[in-house]
This record gives C-alpha cells, sequence and structure tokens, in this order.
C-alpha cells in the first residue's frame, strides 16, 4: 500500500460511526435460547414417551435407538422449520482450529417428479464427512479408517440462519478421536466416576457429579480497514512488525476503562445474539491492553461450555464484520501490550452440592473441602508438564512466560488461609476421641482441622501471575490460550483429577478393610498426598527469575520449547493416565501430538513467509526510497556549499544514511538465511524434529530481523512509511 492510501484507511478507521443494533423488543430473559432446541421445546415438539425417553438420554441413564431418532428428528425439523431453517449440518471440533461444519438441504424426492423435505433419525443421528480433509496424524493412513460425526445428546441442536445445527463427536471408524469433543466427554465421564465414588464418603446420597466451566474470553477488535492494510495480521492473525506506540497500556486506562461508543454497540449486537443462542452472557469490559475486551458468561455444565465458547468465537468473527471491525483472537496480535487468554474457571458439583465449596459447618464438610482441594493438587503436581502440554501453542508461546498472565511453569495458589489449613493438617494427628462429632460416623472423632474461614469463599487475596489459582470455589486455570479449544485443557485436568481420585479412593479403602475408621484414614491419606504435592503450592510472584529456579529445585517442568513441551503427553505417566481414565489410548496420544507438531510447524513457516515478503517488498523499498532522498538533500548541499562545509551541515542525514544501510543490509541478509532455514527444516523427516528446528532456527531468527525493520520505522519518513503503525492500529475511538 502507497503511504496515500494508509493515510486514508487511517482517516476513515477514525472517522467510522458505531453501527446502529436496535433493542430487541422484548427482555433477555424472553428472547434467551430463542434458536435452541431446549427441554422446553423438546417437551412441545416431542410426543411424551419420546421426550420423557429423551431427558434419559440426555442425562445418560439411556442410549438412543434408530426409532426414537427418527421421531426427535420430526419434531426437530418441524421446530426449525418454524425458524425459516432449509439446511442442517452436523457441527464438529476437528483438530484444527474452530469448527467444521457441511450443509445438507432437507432435499428428498418425493416420488411424484417433485421434492419433499425430510429429516431423517439417521441424518441426526450420523454423517460422513470426508476426514481425509481433516488432520488425524497419521490414524488414517495407519488404520485405514474414514471417519464419521455423532450426535451428541447432551448438547442442543440450535438453528444459525437457515441452518440447524447439531453438535457432534468426529471419530475414525477404527475408534479413534479426531477431535476434541469426544476426549472430552470420556475424561468428563472419568471424573464424574472418580469423584461420584470420593464424594460418597461423605454423602452416601450422591448419585452424579459434575464438572462446571466458566470460560472468560479476552479478545481484540481492529477496524477492517487497517487489518486489510496488514498482510501480516490478514495472513498470520499478529503483526510480525511494528514499532511500538509511545503511549501503549502503561496509564492502566484502559482497564474497567468506559467502552468506547463502536465497540459498546458491537458487544451489544454479540450478546443478543450469544443470548439467542442459549450463551448465559454475564460480564463485559476493557481488558489490559488498549483495544482488548473481555466476555464471560455465568458457568455451566462442562461439555455445553466448551460448545459455547466455540460458538461464540465463531460469532465474535461474524459480528465484528458487521461492526466494520475484525476480531483477533491470536493470543499476541501486538508486541510489548498484553496478549489474550481464557480463564478456564473449573469446579465440580455433586446433584447434591459443590464439593469445592468451603462450607466450615461440619467437620465432614470440611474434610471433604480439603480432600478435593489436596487431590486436585496432586494432578496438577502429578501431571505438571502435561497440563502445561495441553495449552502451548505456537501463538500462546508468545504469551508464556513473557511476563504477562501465567509463566511457562504451572504452579497453584492457594492464599494464605487455605495455606495455613493444610500445613496445619500435615502437623496434625487423627485420634479416636469423645471431642468433637463427626456427622455419620459411628465413632465420635476427633479431627484436627481447625474451622475454615467462611472468609475463604471471598478470596481477595488474588494473586495474578498464578497459572493455576484457587479462588473461592473454583480453580482458574489461567494458562489457556484466547483462540485454544478450552476442551484440550479441560481434557487434561478432568483425567489427572480423576487419576488422582481414584487413587485417593483405592489407598481409603486399603485402610478401613484393615479396621481404620472411615473419616480417620481419609485424614490419614489426604496428610500423606498434603506432603507428597507440596511443590506445586507457590503464592509469590510467577514472574520472577527466583521462580524459575525455585520451580526447577522443586522438580517442576520448566521448559518453554513448545514442540518439546508436548513430548509430555508421551510420558509413561500421561499415557498411563490417559488409558486408565480410558480417555486417550496410546496410538491416539501419538497421532495427535504428530498434529500438533506439524501445526507449529506450519503456523511458523507462514509467519517466517510473510515476513521476509513484508521484509523485501515493503520495508526494505521504502527505506532505500528514503535513503535516496537523503542522499540526493546530502549531494545538492554538497554542491551549494562545497563537500566540507556539507559534512557539517549534512551530518544527521549522513548519519541516518549509514543507519538505513546497515538496517536494510541485516535484513535482507538475514531474510536470506531465514530462507534456508526454512529449507534445512522442510527436509526434515519426522514431524517432532522438524517443530523442533522451526523453533530453534527458524522462529528466533524473525524476532531477530524483527528489531531491524522496527528501528526502521522509527527513522523512515512517516509519509513514505507503508504499513499501518501501532498507535494507528490499537486506539479505537
Ligand atoms: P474474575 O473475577 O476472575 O474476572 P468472575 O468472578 O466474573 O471473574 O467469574 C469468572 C467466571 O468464573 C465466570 O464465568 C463465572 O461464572 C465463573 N465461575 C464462578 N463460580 C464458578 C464455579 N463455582 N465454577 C466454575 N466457574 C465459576
Ligand atoms: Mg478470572
Amino acid at each position: 500500500m502507497s503511504a496515500t492510501l494508509r493515510f486514508q484507511v487511517v482517516g476513515e478507521a477514525f472517522k467510522k460511526h458505531p453501527v446502529d443494533v436496535p433493542a430487541p423488543a422484548e427482555r433477555p430473559s424472553a428472547f434467551f435460547a430463542k434458536y435452541v432446541f431446549t427441554r422446553e421445546k423438546m417437551h412441545k415438539y416431542l410426543p411424551l414417551a419420546v421426550y420423557e425417553r429423551m431427558m434419559e438420554v440426555i442425562d445418560g441413564e439411556a442410549t438412543l435407538d434408530r426409532s426414537t431418532a427418527d421421531i426427535v428428528a420430526e419434531g426437530m425439523k418441524r421446530w426449525a422449520m418454524e425458524l425459516g431453517a432449509t439446511h442442517t449440518t452436523h457441527w464438529f471440533q476437528p483438530l484444527t482450529e474452530g469448527t467444521a461444519e457441511k450443509h445438507d438441504g432437507f432435499v428428498e424426492h418425493d416420488g411424484k417428479g417433485g421434492m419433499m423435505e425430510e429429516f431423517t433419525g439417521k441424518q441426526l443421528v450420523q454423517q460422513e464427512p470426508d476426514a481425509s480433509s481433516f488432520p488425524s496424524g497419521g490414524i488414517r493412513s495407519t488404520f485405514e479408517a474414514r471417519g464419521y460425526s455423532a450426535w451428541d445428546p447432551a448438547s442442543p441442536v440450535f438453528v444459525i440462519g437457515d441452518t440447524l445445527m447439531i453438535p457432534t463427536v468426529f471419530i475414525a471408524y477404527t475408534g479413534e478421536a479426531l477431535d476434541y469433543k469426544a476426549p472430552l466427554k470420556k475424561a468428563l465421564h472419568a471424573i464424574d466416576r472418580a469423584a461420584t465414588d470420593v464424594a460418597r464418603l461423605f454423602y452416601p446420597d450422591v448419585k452424579r457429579v459434575r464438572a462446571n466451566l466458566g470460560w472468560e474470553q479476552e479478545y481484540f477488535l481492529i477496524d477492517e480497514g487497517l487489518y486489510a492494510a496488514r498482510p501480516d495480521l490478514l495472513m498470520t492473525g499478529r503483526t510480525l512488525m511494528g514499532h511500538y506506540s509511545a503511549k501503549n497500556q502503561q496509564m492502566d486506562d484502559h482497564y474497567f476503562g468506559s467502552i468506547p461508543e463502536r465497540v459498546a454497540a458491537f458487544m451489544r449486537d454479540l450478546e443478543i445474539q450469544a443470548l439467542e443462542l442459549g450463551i448465559p452472557c454475564k460480564t463485559r469490559h476493557n481488558e489490559v491492553a488498549p483495544n482488548q475486551f473481555e466476555l464471560a458468561p455465568i458457568f455451566e455444565e462442562m461439555n455445553l461450555a466448551v460448545d459455547h465458547n466455540m460458538l461464540l468465537m465463531m460469532l465474535m468473527k461474524k459480528v465484528a464484520r458487521k461492526h466494520g471491525f475484525r476480531c483477533l483472537l491470536h493470543e499476541k496480535p501486538f508486541a510489548a501490550v498484553n496478549g489474550s487468554g481464557k480463564h478456564n474457571n473449573w469446579s465440580l458439583t455433586t446433584d447434591t452440592g459443590i464439593l469445592l465449596h468451603a462450607p466450615g459447618r461440619t467437620q465432614t464438610d470440611n474434610l471433604r473441602f480439603i480432600t478435593f482441594i489436596v487431590e486436585t493438587l496432586v494432578a496438577v503436581h502429578r501431571h505438571n508438564g502435561l497440563l502445561k502440554a495441553s495449552i502451548v501453542s505456537a501463538t500462546n508461546a508468545h504469551r508464556l512466560g513473557a511476563n504477562e498472565a501465567p509463566p511457562a511453569i504451572i504452579s497453584s495458589f492457594l492464599g494464605k488461609q487455605l495455606n495455613d489449613v493444610l500445613d496445619n493438617i500435615e502437623k496434625s494427628t487423627s485420634k479416636l476421641s469423645p471431642l468433637g462429632e463427626l456427622e455419620g460416623a459411628k465413632h465420635s472423632i476427633h479431627l484436627d482441622i481447625p474451622q475454615i474461614p467462611e472468609l475463604l469463599i471471598d478470596n481477595t487475596d488474588r494473586n495474578r501471575t498464578s497459572p493455576f489459582a484457587f479462588t473461592g470455589n473454583r480453580f482458574e486455570f489461567r494458562a489457556v490460550g484466547a483462540e485454544a479449544n478450552c476442551a484440550s485443557a479441560m481434557i487434561a485436568l478432568n483425567a489427572a483429577v480423576a487419576e488422582a481420585l481414584q487413587d485417593f479412593r483405592q489407598r481409603v479403602d486399603a485402610l478401613t478393610a484393615s479396621g481404620t475408621e472411615t473419616m480417620a484414614a481419609v485424614l490419614d491419606v489426604v496428610r500423606e498426598d498434603i506432603s507428597a504435592c507440596r511443590a506445586i503450592r507457590f503464592d509469590g510472584n510467577g514472574y520472577s527469575d527466583e521462580w524459575k529456579a525455585e520451580a526447577a529445585r522443586r522438580g517442576l517442568d520448566t521448559e518453554s520449547s513448545v514442540p518439546l513441551v508436548i513430548d509430555r503427553y508421551l510420558d509413561d505417566a500421561s499415557i498411563a493416565m490417559f488409558r486408565r481414565t480410558n480417555v486417550f489410548t496410546r496410538a491416539e496420544i501419538e497421532a495427535r501430538n504428530e498434529i500438533k507438531w506439524d501445526t507449529y510447524t506450519k503456523k511458523i513457516q507462514i509467519e517466517a513467509r510473510i515476513f521476509g515478503d513484508m521484509c523485501l517488498n515493503h520495508i526494505v523499498p521504502v527505506a532505500t526510497r528514503y535513503q535516496s532522498q537523503l542522499i540526493d538533500n546530502v549531494h545538492k548541499m554538497s554542491q551549494i556549499f562545497g563537500a566540507d562545509e556539507a559534512e557539517q551541515l549534512a551530518a544527521n542525514n549522513v548519519g541516518l544514511i549509514r543507519q538505513i544501510a546497515s538496517h536494510t543490509s541485516y535484513i535482507t541478509a538475514h531474510v536470506e538465511q531465514l530462507v534456508e532455514a526454512r529449507r534445512v527444516a522442510n527436509r526434515i523427516e519426522s514431524p517432532r524434529q522438524r517443530a523442533i528446528a522451526y523453533h530453534d532456527t527458524v522462529a528466533p531468527l524473525i524476532e531477530d530481523i524483527r528489531y531491524h525493520v522496527d528501528k526502521l520505522e522509527v527513522i523512515v519518513d512517516d509519509e513514505l512509511w507503508p504499513l499501518p503503525k501501532y498507535r494507528e492500529m490499537l486506539f479505537i475511538r
């Protein structure tokens, strides 16, 4: 783009007015889930017996048979057609970013030369998208498998535009998962079983345990004109070059500041559409960086919450375009300002109450609370490397360990009160005693558990540098990337906690079998585990260098190279844990890792290509043109004043000419190196080794060359600079 065009684009972006978003006629509670086939609508559109059967299917108590599916499909079609639907699609979450869909019309021959609109149970339940076009990490070639998608009745269908969307799992015919939803459902099943078994030690009536997820989605908005003028944003989702703006976030004036009108209109529109699709949006605000915002719904059952997050990311992109914006979900679109994450608030609830909630009422409640906290810590400690592997990516790598949000080390913040409680238990001894009645216990037993203060519920003692913080009635996993599918992190976390709880129950059972009273046995195992997982507890500053050294001493995983972190999936402990919880087989893990390495490589490869092109086609020519102008000036000065005097008078320009020469020659030479490094890496056969080569040789060169490009940006005449600058992109008016 020419500089003139740049000024035009910037000028237009600054002049844009908010799109008019008329207020909906009804209150949000009236249009909530308008486009979702909820239980209420099933009741209306399905025969009673079928409705009742569906309720059992949704609650996981029955499986769906074909004749029920046919009747459900008929009712669904009727409902969807009333909303104007003409098509349907299975909607699934392949191992790429985002979601996938393939639409089919409700079109069938009517046998009389015409057409009729049909939608059968068969179409509802199963489809065969061409699995070969999605990443499968060698599963297809190894097993000659085709893939199919199958309806997940636990996640309600919905209508978008003219299409009935059916949430599905996506699996190979040989049974391996090709998506995120299938293993998530298995992990949720595992934690339900394991947590129920443990919860019953305290409350024999518990039937089911549900994992909840409340995600907080951060994102950037940028004017679409400016976006289109940046090939790097367009192709990679982040700016590969750009000198930071004189003003960025140092004034702390954006966080919780008033929302710009254009953005407020976008948010209103987005929220209305999200609410209509059943996403319970609650919070919206500015984030720390300029142009950065956050949306958070209230928490939901995890399977549904993950679907809703995927749906929301899709909606964000769509609605942003209507408002003349582009929504950036990349974890680090701009250097020198904060990146975007997605806090995953995780908790467990039984059908009778909450397991992570500190009640402070009875000893049983207290011990139950401590048990679930400690076993979560055991899981996070044992699998800290794996949990990091579950959130790393080429894009999230720019955030991790970069002094914002989480460091590349997983640890857990509990706050002083809870730490004190755990320390006291560790030091205590349990003994039979007539003191302290314990509910439900045959013998009275005195447990040395200090009363847990109510205050814990508003754990205001927040530590923003911790990647896994206890925040009152939940843990907040903050290291998840903004554009990631939450399921990746939640599969690892739920499976790891399920394993810890299984172990816990087995050890308690062994003690009670040899005569120990149940609560005394629980306390003994808890005490043992508090000592065992001590290393994971850290309340200090996670950004400090001292912590890196201390974490290494504690034996925590401190690796930060993405391709090497991915290795943690293949640790014996990870494979055993995933097998025991029935979440992944070794073959699945191997296949998925191949995809992860390959995705990493491709991302860096694309960045390197775009970056090289921009250097050679945009930056160097413009810098050279400006240099020629300076040379011209010096030359003419010497004609007027003579060489000696001109040397003094034009000293500044001569200096600039030299600087430009040095930067441009550095850039040109190193872009050549970059191309060569790619060529060498591309020849490597193994996906893992190739990713390592991209990490070690290609990625650092981009950063290295960028320094020189950014220097040129502050030297070259603003009139000539071809790319929108940070100060122009980062401040929506
Ligand atoms: P923060 O103070 O961290 O910005 P909020 O208090 O607004 O966040 O809550 C953030 C998210 O945590 C919301 O999605 C909220 O519904 C969710 N949340 C609150 N309680 C729980 C819980 N018990 N389990 C899971 N998520 C929860
Ligand atoms: Mg939060």
